[in-house]
Parts: structure tokens; C-alpha cells; sequence
């Protein structure tokens, strides 16, 4: 037996006065400095007032959020007991909101102990509604949330079919004020999401469906949300994009490049977008003798065609590449300033983390160590995967 799970979902134009239908006494909103500045708390903080709510903002959330942020963030839940907790920002200020709200819920845990094997009897005390202000992760449709540990050099992959959202609301003028390199890299992330989605072993009808659908969009709206931020209805497309593609990848599974993506951002702290975009190709690439209809349909998605379907597949991962490059994305670890020597210290590290993520697993192709040394290495020097 399989499910598939999904949040309520406000979408579009003015979607933002869905707050106005949640009903509550207090409420916690998990976000950052910048979302602050950009004047978005502000209006999440009024529309719930209005709603009768107190509000408490908690605004210290980091990039990659560590495991720190999130014991101070339920330290203060704790003094204000809310009954909805509000994930206002990109993945980390979402991912954060879903942390602290466990620990809230129940202190006798540790992060770690945020898995599918745990009962967490949440919502005792709180729900949550989770609000994306990029175009990225999805984290408000997922029941998953990754907490950085400082001490460990080492992301957490949390996952709990309790800590899905409630409600997520995708109004794109939130995901509108994203400068075009943040537009790229969490573009990245979207296409990633669904691509893993589709070629993972544990993809489905309902998963594929929303994969293929957030591609089409995502190859056709990214360029235009990149080259230009005040193109709505770009904007528009991706934010519904990116919350389509986290529905997929969470009813199904991530895969290689999100286990290599998150290795290398762990290790060199790197953004996930742009460590996950880096390695698109590559397991793409090492993913062909294996999944050659998916790459096609896929290809489809992306509006290639070719004579036959070996050409389809090797246009579409000649296609691939321009597409990261012409959004000024790296396409080598060599671009991203680390130096050959530094990065073959820490290549069994890389390796190791790689390879204990949750998603490798259900990859279509599975390395073993050896595979996946040898992928990083195509991936530092830009080289096209041959094996
Ligand atoms: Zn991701």
C-alpha cells in the first residue's frame, strides 16, 4: 500500500489572504532577517492580527539552519505556546519552522529522532502553515526538513509524514523580489527535485504526474523568471513549479544528486541549490543505462525530439548543461573556487556523506564508493560521465 500525501494549498494572485481563514490565539512566525527587511513579516504579522491572533516573530533563522537555532527558536515556543507556527522564507526558514515545532511539541526528543520510524503525536498543541518566498525547495509541500549540525559537519535529512504542512500558501509575488542568481539556484533546485522524482525507484502515477508537469513549466519559466523578476507570469509558474516538484520528490524519493549535492554543501557550506544544480548532469548522465524512457519523456518535457530515442536522451543531456550554464550556474566544483588539492583531501569525506544520504538508495542507478569517487571527480574537472 502507498499514499500520497499533499497540504491544502492556496495558490496565486492575493493567495496570502488565505491567512486570514486560519483560526487560532497565538501564533509563531519562523523567518529571517532578510524576508523582515523585504517587508513580507510585516504583512503575514497584520493579516493574523486581524485575525485575532497574538504573533510572535522569531527572525534568527541562518542559511542552512543548525541545529542550535532550532533549540533557541522552541526555547521561545515553549514561553509562548502557540497553536500555529508560521514557516515564512525559503527551505531554510521553513524546514527550521518544522524543527522547532516538534521540539515544542515534544522536548523529550532529540532532532535526530525526527524519522518515519517515530510516532511524534504532533499537533497536540500546534499546526503549521509554511509561506515559500522562493521558487526552490517545495519544504511547504514535503514532510521532510534538513537541519545543519554544527559539531558534525553534517546535514541532517529529517523526515516525518507528521511534519507535512497543513497549509502552504504559493503567492507569487512573495517569490517576486528574488535577485536573478537566487531565481537561478533555487530554479535549479526545483528541476532537481522533479527530475529525481522521476527517475527515482520509488517514483509513482501521482508523483510522476506533478514531476512532469513542474518540468515543463520549470524549462519553460525559469530562463524568463531569470533574465527578467517582474515577469509574473514567469513567476507565477515557477512558484507553482517549485511546490509541485516538492509534492513529487516527497511521494517518491530524491535521489544521487541531492546525496551529492548535500554532501558537498555540508562540507564547503555551499547553498543546496547550486550544489544540487551542479550535479543534475552528471546523475543524469550516470542515470541513462538505466532509465533511458524516463530521459525521454523527460527529454519530451523539455520540448526535444530526435530521430531516435538513444539521440533523444544524448541531446537532452547536451541540453542540460547549456540550460545550467546559460543561467550562470556552475557546472564543475573547479568553479566554485575550491582548489584541486583541498577538495581530494576531503573526497572520502564527500564520498561517506554521499553515501549514507536517505535518497541514494532508491536513485535509478545505485553507486558503490568507487562510482561515487569517480563522480566527484568528473563533477570537479566538468567532465562528462563516460562510464
Ligand atoms: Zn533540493
Amino acid at each position: 500500500m502507498w499514499w500520497f500525501l499533499a497540504p491544502r494549498v492556496a495558490f496565486g494572485e492575493e493567495a496570502l489572504d488565505a491567512l486570514e481563514t486560519v483560526k487560532g490565539s497565538r501564533a509563531m512566525v519562523v523567518t529571517d532577517q532578510t524576508i523582515r527587511r523585504l517587508g513580507f513579516v510585516e504583512e503575514v504579522v497584520q493579516r493574523l492580527r486581524k485575525n485575532g491572533m497574538e504573533v510572535l516573530v522569531f527572525d534568527e533563522v541562518e542559511p542552512e539552519p543548525s541545529k542550535e537555532t532550532v533549540m533557541r527558536g522552541a526555547e521561545r515556543a515553549r514561553e509562548f505556546s502557540p497553536d500555529w507556527f508560521v514557516g515564512l522564507g525559503g527551505g531554510s526558514c521553513m524546514d527550521a519552522a518544522k524543527a522547532i515545532w516538534v521540539m515544542y511539541e515534544r522536548p523529550d526528543l532529540r532532532i535526530e529522532d525526527i524519522t518515519p520510524m517515530t510516532e511524534l503525536g504532533l499537533r497536540r498543541k500546534a499546526r503549521l502553515v509554511c509561506i515559500p518566498t522562493t521558487s526552490g525547495t517545495g519544504s511547504d509541500a514535503t514532510w521532510a526538513a534538513v537541519i545543519t549540525s554544527r559539531e558534525e559537519v553534517f546535514k541532517a535529512e529529517l523526515a516525518s509524514r507528521e511534519i507535512l504542512p497543513d497549509l502552504s500558501i504559493v503567492d507569487p509575488r512573495l517569490a517576486s523580489k528574488m535577485p536573478p542568481s537566487l531565481t537561478a539556484s533555487t530554479g535549479m533546485d526545483v528541476i532537481s527535485h522533479a527530475v529525481e522524482a522521476y527517475l527515482s525507484q520509488w517514483s509513482n502515477p501521482f508523483s510522476d504526474a506533478l514531476a512532469l508537469q513542474a518540468l515543463r513549466l520549470a524549462f519553460r519559466y525559469l530562463p524568463r523568471a531569470h533574465a527578467n523578476g517582474s515577469d509574473m507570469e514567469a513567476r507565477d509558474k515557477m512558484h507553482v513549479a517549485a511546490t509541485m516538484a516538492g509534492m513529487a520528490f516527497s511521494n517518491s524519493q530524491i535521489g544521487l544528486i541531492h546525496a551529492m549535492g548535500h554532501s558537498l554543501g555540508a562540507v564547503y557550506h555551499i547553498p543546496h541549490g547550486r550544489t544540487v544544480g551542479l550535479f543534475l548532469p552528471y546523475g543524469m548522465e550516470y542515470a541513462r543505462e538505466v532509465a533511458r524512457e524516463r530521459l525521454v519523456d523527460i527529454a519530451w518535457a523539455a520540448g526535444l525530439e530526435a530521430p531516435s530515442r538513444e539521440e533523444t536522451v544524448e541531446r537532452l543531456l547536451g541540453w542540460v548543461r547549456e540550460f545550467v550554464r546559460g543561467l550562470g550556474e556552475p557546472l564543475s566544483v573547479r568553479e566554485l573556487g575550491i582548489g584541486r588539492e583541498d577538495f581530494e583531501g576531503r573526497l572520502e569525506e564527500l564520498v561517506r556523506k554521499a553515501m549514507q544520504s536517505t535518497g541514494i538508495f532508491t536513485s535509478p542507478r545505485v553507486p558503490e564508493d568507487a562510482d561515487c569517487r569517480r563522480l566527484f571527480l568528473y563533477a570537479y574537472e566538468g567532465k562528462r560521465v563516460d562510464f
